[in-house]
């Protein structure tokens, strides 16, 4: 099972997607989780160039981009399937990612556009904070963890994410308009694209997914 969730920042793909790897049993792969650890080697001019970019809330250009994703999805694990969270954000990313995928026959079998209202993000992205480790999600309000700044999961410090301000977020939003909200027609067209609502909360959300997977033979029953 190869799905693809879109949908703006702050819309719930990660959160999802962190859940629902379990249930579907194949990896969840951001590209923004991996981007941040590109990111944080200083010493690499990729990884200072990378940083740059995500600091000031751009996208990364799209050859580096889908040259991480093609060996992401090279690895052993992704032979099962993948959650691709953030990738796409572009019709050059999806066409690649497409052309990729044709070539050894295993295309694409559902993407889930998150559709999202504006307030919503802007509630969940001022309130997020992530697991600089491992990436897990959480919010001050919503969903803190059981500790202060400690991961429920490994231990690691939690804090708020350096493009998670005011203007970052800001230009976020009007690269997701301008580049990537586009592909809900892409998707249309091939046929794969589901449409569900961001602004549910987690549980009811995932409740949704769970059924949309079930009814479309994606969940193994044992
Ligand atoms: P995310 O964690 O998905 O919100 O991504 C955080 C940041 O990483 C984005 O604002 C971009 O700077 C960069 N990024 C993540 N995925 C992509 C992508 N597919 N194309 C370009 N830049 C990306």
């Amino acid at each position: 099972m190869r799905l693809v969730f879109l949908g703006p920042p702050g819309a719930g793909k990660g959160t999802q997607a962190q859940r629902l790897r379990e249930e579907l049993d194949i990896p969840h792969i951001s590209t923004g989780d991996i981007l941040r650890q590109v990111a944080e080697d200083e010493e690499d001019p990729l990884g200072r160039k990378v940083k740059d970019y995500m600091k000031r809330g751009e996208l990364v250009p799209d050859d580096i981009v889908v040259e991480i994703v093609k060996k992401r999805l090279s690895a052993d694990d992704a032979e099962k399937g993948f959650i691709l969270d953030g990738f796409p954000r572009t019709e050059a990313q999806a066409r690649q990612l497409d052309a990729a995928l044709q070539s050894v026959d295993r295309p694409i079998d559902i993407t889930i556009n998150f559709r999202t209202s504006e307030p919503v993000v802007m509630a969940r992205l001022s309130g997020r904070r992530i697991c600089t480790s491992c990436g897990a999600n959480y919010h001050v309000k919503n969903m803190p963890p059981k500790r202060d700044g400690v991961c429920d999961r490994c231990g690691g410090p939690v804090e708020k994410r350096a493009d998670d301000n005011e203007t970052a977020i800001k230009r976020r939003l009007v690269l997701y308009n301008e580049q990537t909200a586009g592909l809900e027609e892409y998707y249309k067209k091939n046929n794969t694209l589901e449409t569900v609502s961001g602004d549910l909360d987690v549980e009811e959300l995932r409740g949704v997914l769970l059924k949309l997977f079930d009814r479309s033979g994606l969940i193994k029953h044992k």
